[in-house]
C-alpha cells in the first residue's frame, strides 16, 4: 500500500472559488493516482473570518465535484480533530516543545522562532525591535512542480501572538508533522512561506514532507490572478447553472496540466491514471469560461441517454416543460435528438419546450430573420404542405419531400427550412429540423404548420 499522504487543507473564510476546487483536486488526484489518502483539514483558527456556511460551501461543493476524503470531518480518521480550532492543546504542547529545546523565546508577549546561523551585530535597530536577523545561507527547496527553488530566511518570525494564537506558519507545520503528510500541494502563493515552514520542520527535528507548489490561476482578461468576485470564480454558480459537475471537474484539472496525448475531454478514471505533479506547469493558467462551457457541452454528447433522461427530467418537471404523465419512453424520444445539440442542461426547458405545448414562445429576432432575407415564410410553407401530407414520416422521406418541392420552385430545399422550423418550434436554431419534425409527429407538425399559413 502507498504511504502517500496528503491533504487539503482550507480556511473557511469565503466561498469555495476555482483556485481552492483546483488544489483540492490536484491533492485528490495524486493520492488516486499513487494509492495513498487524501485528507480534509479545516483551518479555522481565525475565529474571527470563519463561518460555518462557508464550511457547508466547502463540503458540498466538494461532494458535488466527487473528491471524496479519506479523512476528515465528518469522515473521521486516527489523526483528528481535523479542525484546528479543536487542536489548540497540542499547539500550546508544541511550543513547549521548542521552547524546551531552545529554539522559541518570548519576546513583547509573543513567542517567536529562533533561527539558527549567526546574529547580525549590524542590524538596523528600528527593525530589530521587530524580530533578530541571522546571517542564514539560502535554502534550497526541491519543489516537484517549479524545481529548485532557494529562498533565504534571515529573521526571527512569530509563531505564537501576544493574544495566545498561534500563528498559520506554526499550526500549519505542526499539523503536516502530526498528521504525517508526506506531500504538500497548494498554490503558489504559498511558495513564500515554505522557508519558514522548513525552518519549522528544522526546529522540530522532522523531515519535511515534499512541496509541490502550483500554478496562479488568471482572470480571463488582463494579468490579475482570478478572484472570489471574478464572473465565474465560484463552485456553487456552476451548480446553480447545472453544469455536470464531471465537466467542471475535467476543466478543472486542465487548468495547469495537460493529459499526455493532448486530448482534453476524458473520464476521470483516465485523469487519475495519467495525472502526474511532476507535469504540473510552471507557467501560470488561464481561466476560460468558454472553454468549460465547451467541457460541459461535449461531456453531455457522451452521455448514455437513459442517464441524460435521469438528469434532465427534475430539471423539465421543475421549471414545467413536463408533468409526470411524460413516459420515459417519450422522453427519451424527444431528448434523444436534443442530446447533441445542447450546450447545458439548463438551457433544456426553452430548447424543448415546444415539443410538449404547442402554445410555445416565439422568438422576435428569429421571425424578423426569416422576413429580412427576403423570403414569404407564409408562402414558403404554402408550397410545401401539399407534398408534407402525402410524405412518409420518416427522415428521408420528409427530406425527399423537401428536395422534390424545392427542385419543382428552383429554389434550395434549405428556404424552406427556416420557416418550417420556426412555425413549428418558434426559434430560429435547434436540433436537426428533420429529426425535430419526425419526433414532433404528423399530426403536430401539420398542425402548426396549417396555422402557421392562416
Ligand atoms: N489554509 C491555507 C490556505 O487556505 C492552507 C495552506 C497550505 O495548503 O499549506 O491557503
Amino acid at each position: 500500500m502507498s504511504q502517500v499522504r496528503v491533504r487539503f487543507a482550507p480556511s473557511p473564510t469565503g466561498f469555495f472559488h476555482i483556485g481552492s476546487a483546483r488544489t483540492a483536486l490536484f491533492n485528490w488526484l495524486y493520492a488516486r493516482h499513487t494509492g495513498g489518502k487524501f485528507i480534509l483539514r479545516i483551518e479555522d483558527t481565525d475565529k474571527e473570518r470563519n463561518s460555518d456556511a462557508f464550511l457547508k460551501v466547502i463540503f458540498d461543493s466538494m461532494r458535488w465535484l466527487g473528491m471524496d476524503w479519506d479523512e476528515g470531518p465528518e469522515v473521521g480518521g486516527d489523526f483528528g480533530p481535523y479542525f484546528q480550532s479543536q487542536r489548540t492543546e497540542l499547539y500550546k504542547a508544541k511550543l513547549q516543545e521548542l521552547a524546551a529545546k531552545g529554539r522559541a523565546y518570548e519576546k513583547d508577549g509573543a513567542w517567536w522562532l529562533r533561527l539558527e546561523g549567526a546574529r547580525s551585530p549590524a542590524y538596523d535597530d528600528h527593525l530589530k525591535k521587530d524580530y533578530e536577523k541571522v546571517d542564514a545561507a539560502p535554502m534550497v527547496l526541491h519543489d516537484m512542480v517549479r524545481g529548485q527553488v532557494a529562498r533565504v530566511e534571515d529573521r526571527d518570525f512569530v509563531i505564537f501572538r501576544s493574544n495566545g494564537e498561534p500563528v498559520f506558519h506554526f499550526v500549519n507545520v505542526v499539523d503536516d508533522i502530526e498528521m504525517q503528510i508526506t506531500h504538500v500541494i497548494r498554490g503558489e502563493d504559498h511558495l513564500s512561506n515554505t522557508s519558514k515552514h522548513l525552518e519549522l520542520f528544522k526546529a522540530f527535528g522532522v523531515k519535511p514532507p515534499i512541496y509541490g507548489h502550483i500554478p496562479l490561476i488568471l482572470k480571463t482578461d488582463g494579468p490579475g490572478k482570478m478572484s472570489k468576485r471574478d464572473k465565474g470564480a465560484l463552485i456553487e454558480e456552476y451548480q446553480q447553472r447545472r453544469y455536470l459537475p464531471s465537466a467542471v471537474r475535467n476543466y478543472l484539472c486542465l487548468l495547469g496540466w495537460t493529459p499526455a496525448d493532448g486530448k482534453e475531454v476524458l473520464p476521470i478514471e483516465e485523469i487519475i491514471k495519467q495525472f502526474e505533479i511532476s507535469a504540473v506547469h510552471q507557467s501560470n493558467a488561464r481561466f476560460d469560461e468558454r472553454k468549460m462551457s465547451h467541457i460541459n457541452a461535449q461531456t453531455l454528447r457522451t452521455l448514455p441517454a437513459a442517464e441524460f433522461a435521469t438528469l434532465a427530467r427534475p430539471i423539465l418537471l421543475e421549471t414545467k416543460v413536463i408533468d409526470a404523465s411524460i413516459s420515459d419512453a417519450r422522453l427519451t424520444e424527444v431528448l434523444g435528438i436534443v442530446q447533441e445539440k445542447v450546450t447545458s442542461l439548463e438551457h433544456l426547458p426553452e430548447f424543448m419546450g415546444f415539443f410538449f405545448t404547442s402554445d410555445f414562445k416565439k422568438d422576435e429576432g428569429a421571425m424578423a430573420n426569416l422576413t429580412k432575407k427576403g423570403g414569404d415564410p407564409v408562402a414558403r410553407i404554402r408550397e410545401l404542405l401539399p407534398t408534407l401530407e402525402a410524405a412518409a414520416w420518416t427522415e428521408p422521406a420528409l427530406e425527399a419531400a423537401f428536395a422534390a418541392v424545392g427542385a419543382a420552385r428552383e429554389r434550395k430545399p434549405t428556404d424552406y427550412f427556416a420557416p418550417v422550423r420556426f412555425a413549428t418550434s418558434g426559434q430560429g436554431g435547434g436540433a436537426h429540423l428533420l429529426g425535430v419534425l419526425r419526433v414532433l409527429g404528423r399530426d403536430t407538425t401539420l398542425a402548426r404548420l396549417k396555422s402557421f399559413a392562416g
